[in-house]
């Protein structure tokens, strides 16, 4: 298919042959652990790299494959590699860029589990964060790398308050420095943002929320743009002999570097990394992430529709007291965080918001019970919306030194938009601040 197809048209075409599986019109579910070699020299050619094949569903399985080169032309980079959840895309990605210990600087306004991760099981790896409160803030940036910092951390909206990064700005510091840029860019999804077309190095999912979108899978991608150069000496790992790269022909073990360039990034996480901790994707979670990709315009732009619809009806409520949504007129204009919001999110930024209560957490209880379209379910990107009480539930790991500047506390409740009726959605709030307020 023309590399020129646009991204409506990549998300359910892109990179499948029918002729190559029987003209079956949906991507083949390959259930095969393994795969057979053919002939003693097949086998070799494999193996070494030579002609294109599969061996054993770890290393690689023709499902999982359509997915992550789909994925891999729709944002942009040279490949994706597809991983068991979230959590996975988050951690190889952190062990393959400071592999065998170093520094990394991070927003502590992330997500509960990576950054429960980054404070708590990382440094225990050899792999250090600094934190830093405003990313966007130059100065503070600046002053957190090191000669031993090996990557920027960021998420491109947060979860749950939905603060924007300034990818562009934030890339061309970490290029300035000579280390790359990671960005988590879960809640957008790459239909909403692509950060590799804004300079980021690296992007990371949890494909579980709104790329999936329908709450039926765990899963993880990670995507690399190929431009990072790996070969400068804080990246040791990228220039060492790999044995596992020797063939008979070079003589010798080239590193990752000689043997990739550019791309010795996601080579590396998938021959190391991943294939050395296992957390791959299996087939049947690979085929509903494709089938949820099929329809990821349709849903995110309706979601959107009706997230900004939901968050201006919680703006004007009496007993709200405060609403995070970055996408919100009452922001004002020229407010630094409308102003990135216009500029790199013009589709939006996506179906999560999260507002204050006022009064007792006991009202914030009687609120989230009273609900009835609004599922109480830790997860976002859902076709059904969903709600929580961050601090209670998913943030409970955020230290609470971190709380008040990240936004939380126990008045805080998050939504996750799905495709009901936005009419319906709002009568639900209705009818459960009533509830919630009435003595
Ligand atoms: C859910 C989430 C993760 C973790 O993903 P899992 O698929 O649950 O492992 C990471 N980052 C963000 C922003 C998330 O919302």
């Amino acid at each position: 298919m023309s590399r020129n197809n646009s991204f409506d048209t990549v998300r359910i075409q892109g990179s499948y042959n029918p002729e190559e599986h029987h003209y079956a019109s949906n991507v083949p579910i390959y259930l095969s652990a393994a795969f057979t070699l053919g002939s003693a020299q097949r086998g070799r050619d494999i193996a070494e790299g030579r002609i294109p094949g599969f061996s054993y569903s770890r290393v690689g399985n023709p499902t999982v494959a359509v997915l992550e080169r789909r994925i891999a032309a729709l944002e942009g980079g040279v490949s994706a590699v597809a991983v068991a959840s979230g959590m996975a895309a988050i951690s190889n990605t952190i062990l393959t860029v400071a592999e065998g210990g170093g520094r990394i600087v991070a927003q502590h306004d992330i997500y509960g589990a990576s950054l429960d991760e980054f404070v708590t099981l990382a440094p225990k790896f050899g792999i250090h964060f600094d934190f830093v409160d405003d990313i966007n803030d130059s100065r503070q940036l600046t002053a957190a790398i090191g000669p031993d910092t090996k990557a920027i951390y960021v998420e491109s909206v947060t979860n749950p308050i939905t603060r924007v990064t300034d990818i562009e700005h934030v890339a061309s510091i970490a290029h300035k420095a000579g280390i790359p840029l990671i960005v988590d860019n879960t809640l957008p999804t790459l239909y909403l943002f692509r950060p590799i077309e804004h300079g980021a190095d690296i992007v990371v999912y949890s494909s579980t929320k709104g790329i999936n979108g329908h709450g039926n899978v765990v899963s993880g991608l990670i995507v690399d743009a190929g431009r990072f150069d790996w070969s400068h000496t804080r990246f040791p790992q990228f220039s060492e002999p790999e044995f596992t790269l020797y063939t008979e022909e070079l003589g010798h073990a080239p590193s990752f570097v000689e043997t990739y360039g550019n791309e010795a990034f996601h080579q590396r996480l998938r021959c190391k990394t991943l294939r050395l901790l296992g957390a791959v994707l299996g087939p049947q979670e690979a085929y509903l992430e494709l089938l949820g990709l099929e329809t990821i315009s349709e849903r995110i732009s309706k979601e959107v529709a009706s997230a900004r619809s939901i968050a201006q009806f919680l703006d004007h409520h009496e007993h709200v007291r405060r609403v995070n949504y970055a996408d919100l007129p009452s922001n004002g204009e020229n407010s630094k965080q409308a102003r990135l919001v216009k500029s790199l999110f013009p589709k939006g930024i996506g179906a999560i918001l999260s507002f204050e209560l006022e009064g007792s957490e006991d009202r914030v209880n009687r609120f989230i019970d009273a609900t009835q379209l609004f599922h109480y379910i830790p997860n976002i990107g859902d076709v059904r919306s969903l709600i929580v009480n961050p601090a209670r539930i998913t943030h409970r790991e955020v230290p609470f030194e971190f709380w008040e500047k990240n936004g939380l506390n126990v008045n805080l409740i998050r939504l996750s938009i799905g495709l009901e009726d936005v009419d319906d959605l709002i009568a639900d709030l209705e009818r459960a601040f009533e509830l919630a307020y009435r003595d």
